[in-house]
């Protein structure tokens, strides 16, 4: 008799690795498969030059949250953060803006442009932490359900509606508006310089098809302001030895509880009988049985693909179809054989033991989105750099760096269809790189080895439908309670012993471990 499992987890992302670890955790028996040969999906570290070791996705840890570090023992298990030191904005011009951990140092460098912008800035920082601790209070816990009428979900509503109350009538208000503003009406309510404002504003449009004077993007800006590393505020990361450390180290935590990991075994179905999902099917034919099925992929792999539009009813297949992937973001990534200079503050200071922003004003960022709108990818892109071999030797020989940079805007559905990607890759590539060496003029005769990753290509290798990078655009229309369908935000799925624990759900993207955690927790009636 072939063994019949608790649980299968499809895809070895990290969502899924952290949905097994918690479902073994619990005493159930796990096995999860992943496609791959790696593990870790959008979050791993993988060797593409020979002594170069890129974070060929994800780049940098905000959102994972503390209590799962805690409850899984990750750092017993190699996790281990370096927090970024600065924000560095090279501008054309020669000059330059650097944001540090201390305060005065921000305040100093901000009364350059705007002495005004610079006493406003610690009290703009304070209001945005108090709304995002309001925040994080839903992204720890399954989205609440505003049209159920049971007990337990009016108490749930009551307590969010007590804790909304308590933060005082303006930043009540201040709430509100964020939900239907732009990221730059948003900023323009505080500060005046457009130095200061247009690497702020950039916070608001990651993985999103949206620019930054397009409404709803304020509160993708305060979904960024979350970041934080066990417990300390506002604090991004690197993950020492790269992302793919993140996901392994959860792997290592499941495997500990007894899970089973199998990488390169491809899902090609769920096997569904009656509307429950009793197992799956192999790429190689071979048939798994299970209590329960978890995918972490996102809703259009899961539902479109792997159950089969026949298996749904009308109105959810409706709006699977409707939720919105645009990917619109690409990678770059860089061998370099020496240090990258950047012109306006030569040397590898701390400026950039951080993260390095393209994005010179926010004119240059709306004319960047405005190429993508006519289906174009951006000829000067924002881009968000960073060279984390500066603070981790350990992902370069000696001497020699790596140098990552997130850009946007790359369409997904470019003009020509997406397919027409491949061709225009190294075109793409190039505009990063004349990009980058407006900024760093030696950056061209250092590249060693050079991986340019259109949302094609994120596509192709992630499984990321369209190259979204968080399974789906982070708009407040498929937030809460809508993420990923009305009705189904509580990664159950109309399908029985169906469940979904992917970034397509409730938190939503980044690499947070939020939306495994939770489903496991749902399933096993643990959830706070
Ligand atoms: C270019 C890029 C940059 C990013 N930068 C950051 C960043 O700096 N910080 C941050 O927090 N977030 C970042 N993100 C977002 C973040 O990486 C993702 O939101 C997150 O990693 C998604 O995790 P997941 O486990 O939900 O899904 P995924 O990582 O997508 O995992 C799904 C897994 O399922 C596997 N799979 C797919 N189909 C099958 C199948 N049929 N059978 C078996 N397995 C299958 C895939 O191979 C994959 O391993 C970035 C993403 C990208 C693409």
């Amino acid at each position: 008799m072939p063994r019949k499992y608790d649980a299968i987890i499809v895809g070895g992302g990290h969502n899924g690795l952290v949905c097994a670890a918690y479902l073994a955790k619990a005493g159930k028996s796990v096995l999860v498969l992943e496609r791959r040969h790696v593990l870790g999906g959008a979050a791993v570290t993988e060797e593409l030059h020979p002594g170069f070791k890129f974070s060929v996705f994800a780049y940098v840890v905000s959102l994972f949250r503390p209590h799962i570090i805690r409850e899984l023992n990750l750092a017993r298990h190699g996790l281990e953060i370096i927090p970024l030191e600065a924000s560095f904005l090279p501008l054309p011009d020669g000059d330059s803006l650097c944001r540090w951990a201390d305060p005065q140092l921000t305040r100093r460098e901000i009364e350059r442009f705007s002495k005004k912008d610079a006493e406003v800035y610690a009290e703009f920082g304070q209001t945005m932490m108090k709304m995002a601790f309001f925040a994080k209070s839903i992204i720890d816990h399954p989205a609440p359900d505003p049209t159920s009428r049971k007990l337990s979900e009016l108490l749930k509503m009551l307590g969010l509606a007590k804790r909304f109350k308590s933060l005082g009538s303006d930043l009540t208000y201040l709430h509100l508006k964020m939900l239907t503003m732009s990221a730059l009406d948003f900023l323009d309510m505080w500060f005046e310089s457009d130095v200061l404002k247009a690497p702020m504003s950039v916070s608001g449009i990651i993985g999103t098809f949206l620019g930054v004077r397009s409404p709803g993007t304020a509160y993708v800006l305060l979904h960024h302001y979350m970041g934080e590393i066990d417990g300390a505020f506002r604090s991004w990361g690197f993950a020492k030895g790269g992302m793919g450390r993140v996901s392994l180290a959860v792997a290592s935590a499941a495997l500990e509880f007894g899970t089973e990991i199998r990488t390169e075994a491809p899902v090609r179905q769920f096997l569904i009988k009656n509307n429950s999902c009793k197992g799956v099917v192999l790429e190689n034919g071979d048939e798994l049985e299970a209590k329960a099925v978890f995918s972490s992929l996102d809703p259009n792999r899961t539902f479109m693909r792997l159950v089969g539009p026949m298996h749904l009813d009308p109105e959810f297949r409706q709006q699977i179809r409707r939720y919105k992937l645009r990917g619109s973001s690409g990678k770059v990534n860089l061998a370099l054989d020496r240090f990258p200079e950047f012109a306006c503050r030569p040397g590898a200071g701390p400026h950039l033991r951080g993260d390095v922003a393209i994005a010179p004003s926010t004119q240059y960022l709306e004319k960047a989105y405005d190429q993508a709108k006519y289906g174009e990818f951006s000829e000067r892109p924002y881009l968000n750099i960073v060279i984390p071999s500066l603070v981790d030797p350990s992902l370069a020989p000696p001497g020699k760096h790596i140098l990552s940079a997130f850009v946007q805007y790359a369409p997904y559905h470019r003009d020509g269809g997406p397919q027409t990607w491949p061709k225009h890759r190294e075109a793409f590539g190039d505009a990063v790189v004349d990009t980058i060496a407006e900024y760093c003029p030696n950056i061209k005769e250092s590249i060693l080895y050079r991986q340019v990753l259109t949302p094609f290509d994120i596509e192709q290798m992630t499984g990321l439908s369209e190259g979204n990078i968080f399974q789906g655009e982070l708009s407040m229309e498929q937030m809460l309670f809508l993420r990923p369908a009305p009705g189904w935000a509580r990664y159950r799925s109309p399908i029985r012993n169906l469940w979904m624990c992917g970034s397509a759900n409730h938190p939503g993207g980044g690499v947070m471990g939020a939306p495994g955690e939770l489903a496991a927790k749902t399933y096993l009636g643990t959830v706070r």
